[in-house]
């Protein structure tokens, strides 16, 4: 099942002299784990940015954005937030509550979980990701990499359809960086996480990827299954 896909996406920043995004066309079926790769500049960011209208850059927008099918537009904002994760490069940026607990059930709140169901989530999503011994911190006590991981949790409990992310660990030490891919590993594996991400720790998700797409200069230039893709290079 296709998940998200933009049919001949273009993006102008206003007062731009070039396109950010030229006549871009990509689809991201149901359980694949997809890079986004290419120079600083090449759009990433853009592109990933365009699939959550809330946040999205504004500008001059050509083509179109999908999501299951359907543009991108015609959701519900509410259901589109909840079904489109995403986790920003800053941890710092992205945390809201002073302690984990209440960034853990905020989300979920606003969304108007139970008491039970936010009880049986945490407690599924605590075992999950090993987080028993930072549920009492305040966010501000833990380091970068905890911060994230409290993040992308956050952003699960949610139960979001894709989950994408802007460079996630480029503000980690290089073992938290492979803490934090290991578990996008293993949402991937274990539940079928349709995953979208934005990262320069290539040799750390190359293994990973089923798909790595490759931006320059706004345009797309490859599109192909990592194997295939270490030969280019
Ligand atoms: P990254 O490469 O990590 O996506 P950048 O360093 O390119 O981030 O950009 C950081 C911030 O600066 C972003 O918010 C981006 O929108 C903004 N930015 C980047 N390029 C320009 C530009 N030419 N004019 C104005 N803002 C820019
Ligand atoms: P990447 O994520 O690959 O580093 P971006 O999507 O951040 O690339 O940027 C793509 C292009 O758009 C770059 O040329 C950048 O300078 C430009 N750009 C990014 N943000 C802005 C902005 N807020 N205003 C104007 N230009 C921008």
């Amino acid at each position: 099942m296709e998940i998200l896909a933009t049919q001949s996406l273009s993006f102008a920043y206003p007062n731009a002299t070039t396109n950010a995004l030229k006549e871009i066309n990509i689809e991201v079926q149901q359980g694949e784990f997809v890079v986004l790769c290419g120079p600083s500049g090449s759009g990433k960011s853009t592109l990933l940015r365009l699939f959550k209208p809330e946040i999205a850059p504004h500008g001059k927008k050509e083509g179109s954005l999908s999501f299951q099918g359907k543009p991108l537009e015609e959701l519900d904002p509410i259901v589109r937030a909840k079904e489109i994760g995403m986790v920003f490069q800053d941890p710092e940026n992205q945390i809201a509550m002073d302690n984990v607990m209440e960034e853990l059930i905020f989300g979920m709140e606003n969304l108007g979980f139970t008491t039970e169901q936010m009880r049986k989530k945490i407690a599924e999503m605590v075992n999950f990701f090993g987080l028993n011994h930072l549920l009492n911190k305040k966010t501000d006590e833990l380091s970068g990499g905890q911060k994230q991981i409290i993040n992308l949790a956050a952003v699960l409990l949610l139960e979001p359809t894709v989950l994408l992310l802007d460079e996630p660990t480029a503000q980690l030490d290089p073992i938290a960086a492979k803490e934090f891919i290991h578990m996008l590993q293993r949402l991937n594996d274990e539940f079928g996480l349709t995953i979208v991400i934005v990262e320069h720790r290539l040799e750390e998700l190359f293994p990973v990827a089923s798909r790595v797409i490759l931006l320059e200069n706004g345009k797309l230039l490859h599109d192909m299954p990592p194997r295939e893709m270490v030969r280019e290079l």
